[in-house]
């Protein structure tokens, strides 16, 4: 995302495909070479329509399903999250564009939102540290608050709709590191979730998404890692950065 384009990841990331068939072989190529969940990109090249229409990629869920993996879909915008909604995928990556329409039909068929809205707190910061006219620019800025704005209220469609929401970093395409998740545990709180959720999103959500029913719950004899902190998270989101003492198994 922090590329030019602003909506193209690094090209050493990505495997591009023009129509439906190449994004059925590419699918199965990844599927062939290990990989467990594949993210489809589904903004662009034109705003206001997915790279590839519900069918293909209903193809290529449906392949993925069938071989026990995952699939996800980068969502910016609305119609790549209408496409990716419609043909099933398991979640929705981003859906900074969502509208009440949607929310409804994810909480229907179960599918997942993984939010990012950290990431724009990270690029506000950015309008301090640098120089670069996207962030720091009058433009630029303005740009970005109506962008989180409208994420901010994707978010609360989501949740008053009773969709599942896990969080992400947007770590390895983004400007966020993986270490910093408690980031999108307060940006959960802002969007109107209660802090016991917006903690929920950040441990067992993401498990049930990936599969992993015992990942982010702590049991006796649980294959939990876990960390102490200063405070409780349970109503106090902040007490995350504070880690008191990390504990592995
Ligand atoms: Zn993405």
């Amino acid at each position: 995302m922090l590329e030019s384009q602003q909506t193209v990841p690094p090209a050493w990331m990505m495997v591009e495909a023009d129509d439906g068939t190449a994004v059925l072989a590419a699918a199965k190529a990844q599927l062939d070479d290990g990989a467990d969940f594949l993210k489809l990109y589904l903004d662009g090249p034109k705003k206001e329509e997915a790279p590839w229409p519900a069918k293909d990629v209903r193809a290529v869920v449906e392949m993925v399903h069938a071989r026990g993996a995952k699939v996800t879909a980068h969502s910016g915008l609305l119609a790549g999250a209408r496409v990716g909604v419609d043909a099933g995928v398991d979640s929705l990556e981003h859906g900074f564009e969502l509208d009440a329409d949607l929310t409804a039909q994810m909480a229907r068929q179960g599918t997942f939102l993984v939010s990012t809205l950290a990431v724009f707190r990270s690029w506000a910061t950015f309008s301090q540290t640098t120089t670069l006219p996207r962030f720091a620019d009058d433009e630029g800025k303005e740009r970005l608050v109506t962008r989180r704005e409208r994420a901010l209220e994707s978010v609360r469609l989501a949740h008053r709709a009773g969709v599942r929401i896990a969080t992400g970093t947007d770590f390895g395409g983004g400007s966020l590191r993986a270490n910093q998740l408690a980031w999108e545990v307060e940006s959960l709180v802002e969007a109107g979730l209660k802090p016991w959720e917006a903690l929920a999103s950040a441990t067992t959500r993401g498990g049930e998404l990936l599969g992993e029913p015992e990942a982010g719950r702590i049991v006796e004899g649980g294959p939990a890692d876990f960390f102490l902190v200063h405070g409780d998270p349970l109503t106090e989101p902040a007490a995350l950065w504070r880690v008191w003492k990390v504990a592995w198994r």
